[in-house]
């Protein structure tokens, strides 16, 4: 049974994660690079490192949720990184979003190393980690993902085996596309609901019930009907994500027209500083376009 964990990246994803983990008492080492971030988790009793070879080498399992491909690079691969600290025996676990690909050479690499890797993806956001209730997938060695698993319950509601390295990775590319599309589609409705006329209270009790309900529009769309863009996953992060499906579709001949939209609009909202708010403030640039603000002043 694990008992030791290390954890790598204590930003909205990893920090609600660390807290779910001393919660149900493993014990943990903790580094992130800016550093202070690990002081609230020293103070539960976590062991913090200097560096991510350090933090990894007295841990069963190592954990990790980073930005993007480019910080797993750097935190796996770079000098200092895991790769340079891990040894034989060990786990690793990649929770980041990242290409598949990325996650195939990280199977590879620690291979070389004696050490079994699964890439698990999250669905849900700051509110699910910091309840444990995420929805994740899990791919690799089966057996692996048995020993696994129990710690993953500790993190979510649901946990998927999807089979081999990578497919993991490949869900969460599926399942953000979808989720691109859907905030796309709200912003989109919202504003065309603003020129009509249309009360937003109302408009919203209809998302709430109606046939094409989802609780992430609902959720969504009462942030913004209080304008509320607080961070729980980065607009620029959904434009890291539409740039990842877009190579992977792209590898696969998978047609993707109505994403390639949506990351222009997410592009054009990042480009008016709106990067580093919540992903629902795609609306900005739909509503810079049409010269309204939801909820507004009908023109
Ligand atoms: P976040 O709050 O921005 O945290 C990112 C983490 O990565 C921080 O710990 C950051 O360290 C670290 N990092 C970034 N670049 C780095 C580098 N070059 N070297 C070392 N560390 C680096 O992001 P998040 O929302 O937790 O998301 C993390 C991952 O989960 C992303 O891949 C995201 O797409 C995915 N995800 C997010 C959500 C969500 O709703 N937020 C949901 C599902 C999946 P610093 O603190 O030093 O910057």
């Amino acid at each position: 049974m694990i008992k030791r964990i290390s954890y790598l990246g204590l930003g909205t994803m990893g920090s609600g994660m660390v807290s779910n983990l001393l919660k149900a008492g493993y014990k943990l080492t903790v580094w992130n690079r800016d550093a202070e971030k690990c002081e609230p988790f020293a103070r539960k009793g976590a062991r913090t490192a200097d560096t991510p070879a350090d933090a990894v080498r007295d841990a069963e399992l190592v954990m990790y949720c980073l930005s993007n491909d480019q910080a797993v690079e750097e935190v796996v691969f770079a000098a200092k990184g895991i790769l340079h600290g891990i040894t034989e025996g060990q786990i690793a676990v990649d929770m980041s979003t990242v290409m598949p690909a990325t996650s195939l050479r990280e199977q590879e690499a620690y291979a070389k190393h004696g050490v079994d890797f699964l890439d698990v993806p999250v669905f849900g956001s700051k509110q699910e980690s910091a309840e444990a209730k995420l929805w994740i997938m899990a791919a690799g060695d089966k057996a692996i993902f048995e020993k696994v698993k129990p710690v993953l319950e500790h993190l979510g509601q649901t946990v998927h085996y999807f089979d081999k390295n990578g497919n993991a990775a490949a869900m969460k590319l599926v399942g953000n596309l979808i989720v691109a599309l859907e905030l796309e589609a709200l912003a989109e409705g919202l504003v065309l609901a603003q020129k009509a006329g249309l009360d937003l209270n109302t408009v919203m009790e209809v998302v709430k019930v109606a046939d094409f309900r989802s609780p992430l529009l609902v959720s969504i769309g009462q942030n913004i009907s209080k304008r509320d863009f607080s961070t729980s996953f980065a607009l620029k992060l959904m434009l890291k994500d539409a740039g990842l499906i877009e190579t992977f579709a792209g590898s696969l001949g998978s047609p993707i027209p109505a994403l390639r939209v949506v990351g222009n609009n997410l592009a054009s909202a990042v480009a008016l500083g709106f990067g580093n708010e919540n992903a629902s403030a795609l609306i900005k640039a739909l509503e810079d376009e049409a010269g309204i603000e939801v909820p507004g002043d009908s023109r």
